[in-house]
């Protein structure tokens, strides 16, 4: 599938354009920056049909809601991650972000192995708990976009509240459903604002991969985040 990458906001999270054909693309992700991405919507001549979230986290959804309400289209998630669309203290804005948060006003939820069919083509949610209750890995064809569960050797923090190693764990253990796709992830292990990288992966390599950086992880990232009030 053809696909535009940006970075947004502060962290610089990754925001994904899947074309469709037509001019038309579904985003995946939209973090702080919106006038960002509506600038390239209209480089690129593309409109918007609807907005996947992998996540609750303010840096995937600060913006949504202004592109939102500017196209009228729906915004689909995992059940468990919907309080983050509204409360900045559950999404980790009020603790990171200086920005004003925008809440998002509507939303459509989305079950494990549901598949939407957005312009001919299949979208199916893998809920992958770990790094919040309601983060998924979307798949459409040949791609695989992650979110914060899985990065290039590595895997996203289960320390912020809400998160779960064992969690995190039992979702690569499950990662059967994944078998010979082409994941697309950032690569943090040199620089953070790094391109992504294209790995085409087996459910045993992921395991063994979090294994490894499991330790290392929980080093670098000690359980230090504050208690929430
Ligand atoms: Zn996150």
């Amino acid at each position: 599938m053809e696909y535009l990458s940006l970075m947004l906001g502060s962290l610089a999270t990754n925001c994904y354009l899947l074309k469709l054909g037509d001019g038309k693309c579904v985003i995946v992700d939209i973090g702080e920056g919106a006038p960002v991405l509506l600038r390239r919507l209209e480089t690129e001549k593309l409109t918007p049909c609807a907005i996947l979230l992998t996540h609750g986290h303010f840096d995937h959804i600060a913006g949504v809601e202004q592109v939102r309400e500017k196209f009228q289209i729906p915004v689909y998630l995992h059940a468990l991650d919907v309080p983050m669309l509204s409360d900045r203290n559950a999404n980790l804005a009020y603790w990171i972000s200086d920005s004003p948060f925008q809440a998002v006003q509507a939303w459509q939820t989305v079950a494990d192995g549901q598949t939407l069919t957005i312009a001919q083509k299949d979208f199916t949610l893998i809920h992958t708990p770990g790094h919040t209750p309601g983060s998924v890995c979307w798949k459409c064809e040949d791609l695989l976009l992650t979110g914060d569960t899985l990065f290039h050797m590595s895997r996203g923090r289960t320390d912020f509240p809400g998160g779960s190693d064992a969690q995190m764990l039992e979702s690569f253990r499950n990662s059967r459903r994944w078998r010979g796709i082409t994941v697309y992830c950032r690569d943090t292990t040199r620089n953070p604002r790094s391109p992504l990288k294209k790995n085409t992966i087996q459910p045993c390599e992921v395991f063994n991969t979090c294994q490894l950086k499991k330790q290392k992880h929980q080093n670098h990232f000690p359980s230090s985040f504050p208690d929430t009030p």
